[in-house]
C-alpha cells in the first residue's frame, strides 16, 4: 500500500476532515472524519474537500476507483451542517447555502459520470446530505451495525433533500418508493434498504476500535465495497438499473397519478401546514423529464431556496438544534448501567421495560400478581411483533428482546439493579412505599426514578432515608413515540442520580430535559392549564368537536401523525391520571380551576371512564353526563366566538410557561418551547409556545387579553404581573 503523495495522485491542500490511502492496485480509500464534531457533516469546508479528491483522483491515471468510508464511530454522514443553515436563517442570507448546493450538484454529478467506479462504505447513520452523497456514488454497501440507518429527513427541517436526493432516490429505488421516504422523512434500516434497492450488499461487520484508515481496511465491510469496486472496474461505472417493475411505474403518465396520489397523502396527515413535503413530491414529478444535474438545479435547487428562507423550516431548525443542545447539556456517566429493575408492569411500567430490552438493557420487571405481569408481556410481545411484521428486526432478535426481561413479584430479585424505574399505580402510599421497600434491598449506590406524574418528587421522597439517590424519569405516553422525558431533580438529588438517569434516556433515544422538582414538573403544569380551560368549556356547553377542532386548526399533534385537540387528549392520558393531575395542581392556586363535578360524572358508578369521543364521534354518553351536569348547574350560556375560545385555551399556557421560567423550572424558553413540542404536541412549525406567543403579540398585549378574560371569565386568568414585562 502506498499513501497520498504518490507522483501521479496529489491533493493540491492539506486536507481537514478526511483522511486518504491508496491500495497497490490504485484503489483511493478516503475516510472522513470531520474535525471538530462528533459527526460528519457537509458544509463548505468539508465539501470543498472532497471536491479536491473527486478531482485529483479524477486526473489521476494511478486511482482506479475511490471507496468512501466514515472515520467516525455510528456515523457514515449526518448530512447538512444544519448550524451553518441555522445562522443563514437567522441572518436571512443565504448566498453561502446556495453556493454548497451548487458545489453539491456539480460535484455529485462529477461523481455519478465518472468512469471509475465510486463505492460507500456505510457504516452507522446515512442522513440527508450524508445519503445523497453516498447515492451519488455507483455503490452503496453497508453493514449491520445496530447504527446503521437510511433516511432524507429534509421535510423534518421544512426543507427538501437540495444536493440532488430528490433526483437521485427515484433512480435508485423508484418513484413509489422514493415517495414515501422522502414525503416522510421515513427511516429505512439495512435489511429494508437492501430489499428496496436503496443498497447493493449488506455484511456484519464487527467495527474496528481504532477509527483509522489502517485499523478498519481488514473490516469485512471495507473488504467487501473494496471487491465490490473493483468488480466494477472491468465495465463503465453505472448505477445499478432499475428493476422492471420500478421501471413500468416510472412512465410519465403513471408518474402523475403516483405524485397526485402521494399530494392527496401529504395533505391528509399534515395538511397545510407543512409545504415542503408538496414541494419534494414537485421536484421529483418535475426533475424527472430531465437528466439529474439539469432537475437538481432547475427543479430542486429552486424549491430548496425557496422553503429554506420560510419561517416554518427556521422554527424546525432551532428545535432540532435544541434537542442537540439537550442531549448535549444532559450530564452522561462512563459507567453506565446495563440492568434495570422496572416497578409496575401497568400502561407506563410495561412501555418502559419493552423500550429498555429493545436497546439491549437487562430488565427485571416487578408488578403484584403473576397475572398482571402476563398481560404485561403479552403487551410487549404485541408491540414488538409489530417490528418484525414490518421486517425491521429478525425473529430472533425479537426472542433476544423477550428473554431480556425477567418477570417477577419478589422485590429481591429487583436488588440486583443499579437503577429502579417506578411506573406503580399514582397513589402516594403506594409510592412511599415501594421506595422504602428498594432502600431496605437495594444496593448503597443504587439509584430511584420515578415516573410520577402527579406528586413532587419531594413528596415521595419525605421519608427516605437515601433521599440523594431519588430522581425522576417522567415517560410521556405512548412511550415510543414520545421523544421527551422530564429528568426531574430535587435540591436533595445528587449528580450521580442525574447522570445516570439522564444517560439512560438518553440511550433510549430520547431527549432528556432537565426540569427543576415543582407540582406538575414542567409540561403538565402548562399543559394542565389548556385541558381545564377545556374542560371548563364543556361545562358551559360549549360543544366537544367545536373545542378540539379549534385545536386542531391550530395544529395541535399534527407532527405525530394524528391530530388531536384537548378533549381527545384526555381520553388518550385516560380520565383518571387526568382528574389526579389536575388536583395535584391546585397547589398552584385559583389559576387551576378543575370542574369536578363534571369530571366526576364522567368516572360514573363503573370506574370505567366516559371518554368524550368514541369511534371518532361525540360519545353520546359523555353529551348525557354533560347535559345532567349543565342542569345541575346552570350557567349563563354566553356565545363565545372561536378567537375568544382560542384565546382561553392558549393564553393560559403563555402565562403559565412564564411563570415556570420565574420559578426556574427551566431557564431558558426554548427550552419550554422544546418540551412542548417534543412532550404535548405543540405544533412544531409554530416554533414552539413562547416563540409563537413572541411572534403573535407583544408581551403588552397578551397581558391585556389575559386581564380582560379575567374580568369576563374569572381570576384564573389573570396574568402573572412579569408578563408584561416580556424577556422571556
Ligand atoms: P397503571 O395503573 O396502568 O399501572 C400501575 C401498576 O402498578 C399496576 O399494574 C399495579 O398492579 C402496579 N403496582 C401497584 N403497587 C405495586 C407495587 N407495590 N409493586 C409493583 N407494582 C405495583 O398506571 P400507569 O398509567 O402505568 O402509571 C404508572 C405511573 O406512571 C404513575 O406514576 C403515573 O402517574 C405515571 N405516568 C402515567 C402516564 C399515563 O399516561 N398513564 C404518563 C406518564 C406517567
Amino acid at each position: 500500500m502506498s499513501h497520498d503523495g504518490s507522483p501521479s495522485f496529489s491533493l493540491p491542500a492539506t486536507l481537514t476532515h478526511f483522511k486518504t490511502a491508496i491500495l497497490d492496485d490504485g484503489m483511493l480509500l478516503v475516510g472522513f472524519d470531520y474535525r471538530g464534531k462528533s459527526v460528519n457533516v457537509l458544509n463548505v469546508d468539508s465539501m470543498s474537500e472532497w471536491q479536491h479528491i473527486v478531482q485529483a483522483a479524477e486526473r489521476s491515471t494511478a486511482i482506479t476507483g475511490v471507496l468512501l468510508m466514515s472515520l467516525k464511530e455510528g456515523n457514515f454522514c449526518a448530512g447538512a451542517d444544519l448550524e451553518q443553515m441555522h445562522e443563514a436563517q437567522r441572518q436571512g442570507s443565504f448566498r453561502s447555502m446556495e453556493q454548497l448546493v451548487e458545489i453539491a450538484h456539480q460535484l455529485f454529478d462529477a461523481m455519478d459520470r465518472s468512469a471509475k467506479p465510486f463505492v460507500a462504505a456505510v457504516e452507522g447513520s446515512c442522513l440527508g446530505g450524508g445519503l445523497e452523497l453516498a447515492l451519488a456514488c455507483h455503490r452503496r454497501i453497508a453493514s449491520t451495525h445496530p447504527k446503521t440507518c437510511f433516511a432524507l429527513p429534509e421535510v423534518k427541517l421544512g426543507i427538501l433533500p437540495g444536493f440532488g436526493g430528490t433526483q437521485r432516490l427515484p433512480r435508485v429505488i423508484g418513484l413509489p418508493a422514493a415517495l414515501d421516504l422522502i414525503t416522510a422523512g421515513r427511516m429505512v434500516f439495512p435489511r429494508q434498504a437492501l430489499r428496496m434497492g436503496l443498497i447493493d450488499g449488506m455484511v456484519s461487520s464487527v467495527p474496528s476500535r481504532m477509527r483509522t484508515l489502517e485499523a478498519i481496511q481488514t473490516e469485512t465491510l471495507i473488504q467487501a465495497a473494496i471487491s465490490q469496486a473493483r468488480s466494477l472496474r472491468s465495465a463503465p461505472a453505472r448505477q445499478r438499473p432499475l428493476r422492471l417493475s420500478q421501471r413500468l411505474l416510472g412512465g410519465p403518465l403513471v408518474r402523475v397519478l403516483l405524485c397526485g396520489y402521494a399530494r392527496h397523502q401529504v395533505k391528509k396527515r399534515v395538511r397545510h401546514f407543512y409545504p415542503a413535503p408538496l414541494r419534494a413530491i414537485d421536484a421529483m414529478q418535475r426533475g424527472m423529464g430531465m437528466s439529474v444535474l439539469k432537475g437538481s438545479l432547475m427543479a430542486e435547487k429552486p424549491l430548496l431556496m425557496e422553503l429554506m428562507a420560510s419561517p416554518v423550516s427556521r422554527h424546525l431548525v432551532s428545535l432540532f438544534l435544541a434537542g442537540e443542545d439537550v442531549k448535549r447539556k444532559a450530564a452522561s456517566v462512563p459507567d453506565a448501567v446495563t440492568r434495570v429493575g422496572v416497578l409496575g408492569a401497568g400502561l407506563m411500567g410495561s412501555q418502559i421495560a419493552g423500550q429498555l430490552a429493545e436497546k439491549g438493557y437487562a430488565v427485571v420487571l416487578r408488578d403484584v400478581t403473576p397475572s398482571i405481569l402476563a398481560a404485561a408481556m403479552g403487551r410487549i410481545l404485541k408491540t414488538q411483533t409489530s417490528q418484525v411484521r414490518k421486517k425491521s428486526i429478525l425473529p430472533s432478535e425479537l426472542r433476544y428482546r423477550l428473554l431480556r426481561i425477567a418477570p417477577t413479584t419478589t422485590i429481591k430479585d429487583v436488588s440486583p439493579a443499579p437503577l429502579v424505574i417506578e411506573a406503580v399505580s399514582e397513589k402516594l402510599d403506594v409510592k412511599r412505599s415501594v421506595l422504602a421497600e428498594f432502600e431496605s434491598e437495594a444496593g448503597p449506590d443504587a439509584i430511584f426514578a420515578t415516573n410520577t406524574s402527579s406528586y413532587t418528587l419531594t413528596d415521595i421522597a419525605l421519608k427516605a432515608v437515601h433521599p440523594q439517590r431519588c430522581v425522576g424519569l417522567h415517560f410521556f405516553n405512548p412511550v415510543a413515540k414520545m421523544q421527551l422525558v422530564e429528568v426531574v431533580r430535587a435540591p436533595f438529588t445528587s449528580d450521580q442520580a442525574l447522570a445516570q438517569a439522564c444517560g439512560i434516556a438518553k440511550r433510549l433515544g430520547k431527549f432528556p430535559l432537565v426540569v427543576r422538582d415543582g407540582p406538575g414538573f414542567l409540561v403538565n403544569r402548562i399543559l394542565s392549564r389548556y385541558l381545564a380551560e377545556a374542560v371548563i368549556l364543556v361545562g358551559e356547553g360549549v360543544p366537544i368537536r367545536r373545542i378540539d377542532t379549534i385545536a386542531k386548526d391550530f395544529g395541535m399533534a399534527v407532527d405525530s401523525g394524528h391530530p388531536m385537540g384537548p378533549l381527545e387528549l384526555i381520553d388518550l392520558i385516560g380520565l383518571p391520571v387526568a382528574m389526579h393531575v389536575l388536583a395535584s395542581l391546585a397547589v398552584l392556586g385559583s389559576r387551576i380551576e378543575s370542574r369536578d363535578a363534571l369530571l366526576r360524572n364522567l368516572l360514573a358508578d363503573t370506574r370505567t371512564p366516559v371518554p368524550f369521543w368514541k369511534s371518532g364521534v361525540e360519545n353520546r354518553q359523555a353529551l348525557d353526563v354533560i347535559a345532567d351536569y349543565r342542569r345541575a348547574y346552570p350557567s349563563e350560556a354566553r356565545p363565545v366566538s372561536d378567537e375568544i375560545l382560542h384565546q382561553r385555551l392558549f393564553l393560559p399556557m403563555v402565562d403559565e410557561a412564564v411563570r415556570c421560567l420565574h420559578d426556574g423550572i427551566v431557564e431558558q424558553a426554548w427550552e419550554v418551547d422544546f418540551a412542548l413540542t417534543y412532550g404535548i404536541g405543540f405544533p412544531a412549525f409554530r416554533g414552539g409556545l413562547l416563540t409563537w406567543a413572541r411572534q403573535t403579540m407583544t408581551p403588552e398585549q397578551i397581558a391585556g387579553k389575559l386581564d380582560e378574560l379575567s374580568h369576563r371569565y374569572g381570576k384564573r386568568f389573570e396574568p402573572f404581573p412579569g408578563l408584561s414585562h416580556g424577556g422571556w
